[in-house]
């Protein structure tokens, strides 16, 4: 053996994953869309942007270079300046030059906006997912700014710019903005109504639409945003607010931020503690009403983080996928060893179930203001598909990880990073057993819409699976004192019998085995355990079409 062949890259080793159409080879999602009659011409020029090798590298360039925090310049004057690498300058640019941040409301898709924007958060999230989180706060906020129209009627132009404009300005001097959240504090993250942040209002301007906000927020992710949805106790109760970087009269606002998290992933964005001394901010929603005006935003970022989820699953997968059909070992591709078929094409399976659902979910979102039974649907399954979707990741994330063997544990590949995102989206906006116990408030909440919608879902999963028992100990579940213990078991069952329905009506080939496989008994949790017989060539073909 020659030194040159020790140093030859194409010895026996799988090439660089890059310049794929991420949305063409994803048979799933390309049909989603087709189904949903979404523009699929404009959605493939955007896949190929994404899983292009030059921005997928932006991705690894952009968490090996953490954004860091200068609270003050060498003589002692405040900065509260977050520095970012250029590679997450150029994401963010991609990101808004897409719409993602804003295209749900700005008219440009007048047919399935929010559907339209999912698939290109599901592509961008394969390239990286850090920068994402702004993006997805600015199309968030404007659900909740909606409460307040003069306001949202002044910043509008601004958040639904497509010119990406990082420069540290007063909001009016900007080409665009982006906007953040600040709702965790130290002594109450889920449970906000424990915050102590407090606002008074400035009397000058009075009716307490113009306060001065006192407190601290213990997460506050992209603190570059130009401003950000604050939570504060007012004297009518917790309220929301808006609070812009600089004051009106274009001095700094009194936002300190103290340091960034050191997270497990999410490298390229930043997650501050920020203080807030006396920081102008401005009312949205009526006084005492933050968490029903706050609630439009949640909705929105819960279906984003089982979206981007999905994603963060999809492109893990194709990464498996693109390797083991190039790695040969004992004479034979990795693809073609039949214990290694059995754990891709259930990992496919999975996300076959799970594509159709974050869709079918996004398509409700969309419809829910005209028709009362998708409103139904997507306040009943918002949750339970964030719970499924975002607690499925990391284990499909680690299985994929696997089947690039050693070098899928390394940093020189991008598995151990998609490892380390993974668990992420399960736990902000609403962590696993609170997306459970929301279920439970649904259902309470509304019985007759809960009900019906679960009558529709068992009906249509029925065509291709036996879900009745499964749908009785659900609602039996539900009515019983046990309900809260239980509400992991509500949540998951509700979320599976969805998944199987939304197989259904896409037509799919593979709606009875996935109902057998997770619903039926006899099988076991870990994925290549399944009995998937003659599907595996079909999964594993449409999960990377190339
Ligand atoms: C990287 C990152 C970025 C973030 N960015 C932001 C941001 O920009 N803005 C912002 O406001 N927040 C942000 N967060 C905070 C995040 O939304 C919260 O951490 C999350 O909502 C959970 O709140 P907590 O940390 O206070 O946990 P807790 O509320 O203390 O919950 C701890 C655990 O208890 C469980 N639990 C809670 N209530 C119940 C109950 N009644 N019964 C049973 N179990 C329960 C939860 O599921 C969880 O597992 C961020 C978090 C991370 C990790």
């Amino acid at each position: 053996m020659t030194s040159g062949l020790l140093e030859d890259a194409s010895f026996n080793q799988s090439p660089a994953f890059g310049d794929v159409d991420l949305f063409t080879a994803d048979r799933p999602l390309a049909d989603a869309a087709a189904r949903l009659g979404l523009d699929t011409k404009a959605l493939t020029a955007c896949g190929r942007d994404y899983g292009s090798a030059a921005t997928l590298d932006l991705g690894r360039v952009a968490n090996e270079n953490p954004p860091k925090l200068r609270t003050m310049d060498g003589k002692g004057n405040r900065l509260d300046l977050v520095e970012f690498h250029p590679a997450y300058h150029a994401l963010m640019e991609k990101s808004i030059g897409h719409g993602i941040h804003a295209s749900a409301h700005d008219g440009s898709e007048p047919h399935g906006p929010l559907a339209s924007r999912a698939v290109r958060l599901y592509l961008a999230t394969q390239a990286e997912s850090g920068h994402l989180c702004p993006v997805t706060m600015t199309h968030a906020c404007i659900g909740a700014l909606k409460a307040e129209p003069a306001l949202l009627k002044k910043w509008r132009s601004k958040i639904q710019s497509r010119t990406y404009d990082p420069r540290p300005l007063p909001w009016r001097e900007k080409k665009g903005v982006t906007l953040g959240m600040g709702m965790t504090e130290r002594q109450g993250g889920t449970d906000v109504r424990a915050n102590i942040t407090s606002a008074t209002p400035i009397s000058s301007q009075g009716g307490g639409d113009h306060v001065e906000i006192t407190g601290h927020k213990w997460f506050m992710s992209a603190p570059m945003c130009d401003a950000f949805l604050v939570l504060a106790q007012a004297e009518g109760g917790l309220t929301c607010y808006l609070m812009p970087r600089y004051r009106p009269d274009g001095s700094h606002n009194g936002l300190r931020f103290q340091r960034l998290k050191d997270k497990l992933g999410n490298k390229s964005n930043a997650s501050s503690e920020v203080e807030f001394h006396a920081a102008y901010a401005e009312r949205v929603g009526p006084e005492g009403a933050g968490v029903r005006t706050i609630i439009e935003m949640v909705n929105l970022t819960r279906l984003d983080c089982a979206i981007a989820s999905a994603g963060q699953m999809r492109i893990a997968l194709s990464q498996a996928l693109h390797h083991i059909r190039n790695r040969s070992v004992f004479q034979k591709k990795l693809a073609d060893q039949p214990a290694m078929r059995a754990v891709v094409a259930d990992l496919a399976l999975e996300l076959e179930a799970q594509v159709a659902l974050v869709f079918r979910l996004a398509h409700a979102a969309d419809h829910a203001a005209t028709d009362p039974r998708e409103a139904a649907y997507a306040r009943l399954l918002t949750p339970a598909v964030k719970f499924l979707v975002c607690k499925s990741t990391p284990q499909v994330v680690y299985e994929s990880l696997e089947c690039l063997g050693g070098n899928g544990y390394t940093e020189d590949l991008p598995m151990a990073r998609y490892y380390r995102e993974a668990p992420l989206n399960a736990i902000w906006e609403g962590s696993g057993n609170v997306m459970a116990l929301d279920v439970l408030r649904a259902a309470g909440r509304h019985p007759d819409a809960a009900t019906d919608t679960l009558s529709r879902l068992v009906r249509t999963a029925s065509q291709a699976f036996h879900v009745t028992p499964l749908a009785q100990a659900l609602e039996r579940t539900l009515k019983s004192a046990d309900a809260e213990r239980r509400a992991r078991f509500l949540c998951e069952g509700l979320a599976r019998i969805a998944a199987l329905a939304a197989l259904v009506e896409a037509g799919s080939d593979f709606a009875t085995l996935y109902g057998e496989t997770r619903l039926g008994a006899g099988h076991f949790a870990q994925f290549g355990t399944a009995d998937l017989g003659s599907n595996e060539t079909a999964l594993m073909d449409r999960a990377l079409a190339i």
